[in-house]
């Protein structure tokens, strides 16, 4: 035999039990690991597609929508950006893409890729899309055909007027493409009342579930829009591609397209009764109610949040890395000593910040204590002047002053 048994150190992988306070994945809840380990199935099972129906309206009402096309793309939340933009724009089609953020970059090289025309509104990373910009170049360019953008920009922890953005679109007869991977169930995600036309999320960020699903819906309308253009061509993706894909997500005669992430499923389909069971706006409360002690904590720490207050991710925290203190030696240190995990910064953001992401089940006050307990600690043993205990103090006070019996409109 030319290949002999590899030498592997790993004779059964084992994790160790991290505290997720990154930008995603987020941690996940034992009854949706447990959901991932039940039997796998066939993809066409009359019991598994009894289970597909229930989890696209499980998705409807995460989305806040009637549209019939909601289902989990199979990949990760890159593959719903994907999937929006190779089946909405044709090659010479002028676009409209926001960019604050990383990922408001990565929708402009779909558009490329797509061969679209981009006209690029960039904002200031950290500061939300202006929303008069966008307008200008509206009127400043006829027959845009899409309007792209992020509303929760995952980079800074900046969230940008979605409604707003999606009425300026409707306004000049565009479709709107929403990145909603890190807002789904952190925030307020309106697809109908805003009238936004294609969306996707990520599994993995506020939903807590296993990485690599995809939600996603698109609007009748533009459906049928897409069904109505002249020449219609086909997708450049195969695998992507809408018409395909609704032969099996779709509501009749399902058939085969590719091999669906059964088990991965199951644990969506898990992490979407949790959140039914919570309330979406008891998730929204929860993690507006954990940000506010975390940020009590942070700020008494002398951490400055690099998003101004009103356009703040509660899921999401950006805060500056003071001067004179290793940036990355502080998350490795968190990480080998609390394993604890937090963000660094992207792109230009890169060395000068701290992202805190409290997403799903990992938006919980004993993270949140121990974040801060592991911060100050550290701190204190590189020489910064803190005194540990002041960050718990703060963030206590900051959770009694907001109760978690108070309903959303208290603190809306
Ligand atoms: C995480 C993220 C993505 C990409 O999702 P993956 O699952 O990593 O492919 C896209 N957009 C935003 C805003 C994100 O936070």
């Amino acid at each position: 035999m030319k290949f002999g048994k590899p030498k592997k150190k790993i004779n059964t992988f084992y994790p160790p039990q991290r505290t997720l306070m990154g930008p995603g994945p987020s941690e996940i809840h034992p009854r949706v690991f447990s959901a991932m380990g039940r039997p796998t199935i066939g993809y066409l099972d009359p019991v598994f597609v009894e289970m597909m129906d229930e989890l696209k309206e499980l998705l409807r009402y995460a989305f806040q929508t009637n549209n019939a096309m909601t289902f989990p793309v199979s990949g990760p939340g890159s593959a719903g950006m994907e999937m929006c933009f190779v089946n909405m724009v044709s090659p010479g089609e002028k676009v409209i893409v926001c960019r604050n953020g990383v990922f408001g970059g990565r929708m402009l090289e779909n558009v490329e890729r797509c061969g679209g025309i981009p006209i690029i509104v960039d904002d200031t990373w950290g500061q939300p899309i202006d929303v008069d910009k966008v307008e200008d170049a509206f009127k400043a360019n006829k027959d845009v055909k899409v309007l792209a953008f992020v509303h929760a920009e995952t980079s800074t922890g900046v969230a940008s007027d979605a409604k707003n953005l999606a009425k300026v679109a409707k306004k000049h007869n565009a479709f709107t493409i929403m990145d909603a991977v890190t807002s789904l169930a952190g925030i307020p995600v309106l697809i109908d009342e805003w009238a936004v036309d294609a969306c996707y999320s990520g599994s993995q960020k506020c939903l807590s579930c296993t990485p690599g699903l995809s939600p996603i819906t698109f609007s009748d309308e533009l459906i049928e829009k897409l069904h109505e253009k002249p020449n219609k061509n086909k997708s450049q993706s195969w695998f992507l591609d809408l018409d395909l894909l609704t032969g099996y997500w779709g509501d009749t005669n399902r058939t085969y397209h590719h091999t669906a992430p059964t088990n991965s499923l199951y644990s969506l389909h898990e992490a979407l009764l949790m959140l039914q069971e919570e309330g979406l706006e008891n998730s929204w409360f929860r993690h507006r109610r954990n940000h506010q002690a975390l940020k009590a904590g942070l700020e008494a720490l002398g951490l400055n949040f690099i998003v101004d207050k009103p356009h703040r991710l509660p899921q999401m925290n950006a805060v500056s890395v003071m001067p004179g203190v290793n940036e990355a030696d502080v998350r490795k240190r968190l990480l080998a000593e609390y394993n604890i995990e937090i963000g660094a910064g992207l792109g230009d953001l890169a060395g000068q910040i701290w992202r805190f992401g409290i997403m799903g089940y990992s938006c919980k006050m004993e993270n949140v204590m121990l974040a801060l307990c592991a911060l100050e600690t550290v701190f204190s043993d590189m020489g910064v002047n803190v005194e540990v205990g002041t960050a718990e103090a703060a963030a206590y006070k900051a959770y009694a002053s907001h109760p978690s019996n108070l309903k959303i409109e208290a603190v809306a």
